[in-house]
């Protein structure tokens, strides 16, 4: 037996086949998103993480991370390649990530594929 599930209230129209769902009518708005089931995180080992002073546990490598998402009122979804992890102390107090970000042939593949794999998606 299926059961159907219905949209949040301000859903206008049904979740895009990629979306992992879990939406709600209580989401505040900026969490109005749909968010692709898939996701590729890729660690950068060429930026090897490092302790910041006042924040031990800040000990995250840098990471790129590829997935696609749709804010509910957009026409057209948005692959992301966000970063994470990886940030250095440059000054007292003051952290930034590397830029340019330099990886290894594995890495910069890897990458390829999980953006080819999200524009693949997104055009579903
Ligand atoms: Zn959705």
């Amino acid at each position: 037996m299926s059961k159907t599930r219905r949209s949040p209230i301000w859903q206008p129209r049904p979740c895009p086949v990629w979306c992992a769902g879990g939406h709600s009518d209580d989401h505040p708005v900026p969490d109005r998103r749909h968010w692709s089931k898939y996701r590729s995180e890729i660690r950068m080992s060429r930026y090897p993480a490092a302790e910041r002073r006042d924040w031990e546990t800040d000990v995250r490598p840098l990471t790129a991370e590829v997935c696609v998402g749709q804010f509910v009122t957009e026409a057209a979804p948005t692959v992301f390649l966000d970063w994470s992890g990886g940030t250095k102390d440059v000054d007292e107090g003051e952290y930034e990530r590397p830029l340019p970000i330099r990886m290894t042939v594995s890495e910069a593949a890897a990458i390829g594929q999980a953006l080819v794999t999200a524009a693949a998606l997104a055009r579903k």
